[in-house]
């Protein structure tokens, strides 16, 4: 059976030409960068190159691109690096209440602390008002963090209207670009942020490395102490290959994104379209346009995601749902639920995200299969009016 893999937003395969970049850093050229002879300073050289590469991608200077173990570790740097940076300033932070764990635990442990968190509501489409952003802010606020596209429905945020306003109020603002580098175009100077967050496993990089864009004169505490790699801003030998990687799969991203991302929003509208036809009471979740263009998220009636999950599954097709299964409850989704959702709607999601190896014959064979799935589960659902 051909393995269908429709869950892009989670994790990408390394690009093959990634890999291929990678290899000779893990044993041939492996050097510490920190070492001053010639195998240190090639190691130095490519992280460098890497460096311009990311920088590139959206719009930075090279100096200005830190990079980390991921995207969880570019979103605890930039809350609380600014956060202890700039506590004689004030102990406010904003945010929204569908960012992704990463963000939404690193507030909860601010809080903790000391620090205020305001958590913005969202509209029906998982939309934050501007206007909701400017009336939260205080003259104790230091940081606004909003991520630039929700990682469950794909609804992309309006980061330029909400950059113009944390100027004005001179307050940092911090977006976890995560889900939209390597798939929309961004630009730091575009998008008036100070911060942005990313993540290589995301773009056909390997896993374990991302960074965090630091525009300059940015107060901030370093997070990790210890050497003075990353000009003191992220101590810890470098990830050498896992950053070749991520420079690889960035200056990749940058030759193809307008071409992919429109073979993509061809794809999804194939595949959207398709389950309205087959299948009743579906409704889409997240902005019908303003939405990544990989991402179809849907809530489908009397049925439990985590069903259509294993179904899919046993039938060669991975998807995702929004709402976690643990040991003794099953909690919907927190981004359905903050859209307005009520819970059997939000229990009832499905995420499939597209990607560089999605083609036609994929999209039909999951509309070939999905409805036979559904149907097979109502029949069998407790819940009204499908049981018979
Ligand atoms: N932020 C968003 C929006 C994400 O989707 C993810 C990963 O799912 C992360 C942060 C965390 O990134 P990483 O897996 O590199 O730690």
């Amino acid at each position: 059976m051909k393995r269908i893999y429709l869950d892009y937003a989670a994790t990408t395969p390394t690009h093959p030409e990634v890999v291929k970049a990678m290899l000779p850093y893990f044993n041939e050229s492996f050097g510490n960068p920190s070492s001053i002879y010639s195998y240190g300073q090639e190691a130095k050289g490519v992280i460098e190159e890497a460096r311009g590469k990311v920088a590139n991608l959206i719009g930075a200077r090279d100096e200005e691109i830190v990079f980390t173990s991921g995207g969880t570790e570019a979103d605890n740097f930039a809350l609380k690096g600014v956060a202890f940076a700039n506590e004689s300033k004030g102990n406010h932070i904003i945010t929204s209440s569908i960012e992704h764990h990463a963000v939404i635990e690193t507030g909860k442990f601010l809080a903790s602390r000391g620090f205020l968190m305001t958590y913005l509501p969202v509209d029906e489409y998982g939309i934050v008002d501007p206007g909701e952003v400017k009336k939260a802010i205080t003259d104790k606020t230091i940081l606004i963090s909003v991520m630039h596209a929700n990682n469950e429905v794909g609804t992309i945020e309006p980061i330029t209207e909400i950059g113009r306003i944390a100027r004005e109020a001179g307050v940092y603002f911090h977006t976890d670009a995560v889900q939209t580098v390597g798939h929309i175009p961004v630009d730091v100077n575009e998008l008036g942020v100070d911060l942005l967050s990313m993540s290589a496993h995301k773009l056909y990089g390997p896993k374990g490395v991302g960074a965090l864009y630091v525009r300059k004169g940015t107060k901030l505490t370093p997070f990790m102490h210890g050497g003075e790699q990353e000009k003191r801003r992220r101590a810890s030998t470098e990830n050498v290959p896992g950053i070749v990687g991520f420079g690889c799969a960035a200056e990749l991203a940058r030759q193809e994104i307008s071409q992919e991302a429109e073979r993509l929003t061809s794809l999804r509208a194939q595949l959207t379209r398709g389950i309205m036809e087959r299948i009743e009471h579906v409704r889409l979740n997240g902005h019908p346009l303003k939405r990544l263009p990989n991402n179809v998220n849907i809530s489908v009636d009397f049925v439990e995601g985590e069903s259509m999950l294993l179904n899919l599954d046993l039938e060669g097709i991975c998807a995702s749902t929004g709402s976690a299964c643990s040991s003794s409850s099953l909690e919907p989704s927190y981004v359905l639920l903050a859209m307005g959702l009520p819970p059997e709607q939000a229990h009832g999601s499905l995420r499939f995200t597209l990607g560089k190896w999605t083609t036609e014959e994929d999209i039909s064979r999951v509309l070939e299969v999905l409805p036979r799935v559904i149907a097979r589960l109502r029949a069998m659902s407790p819940l009204l009016p499908y049981r018979k």
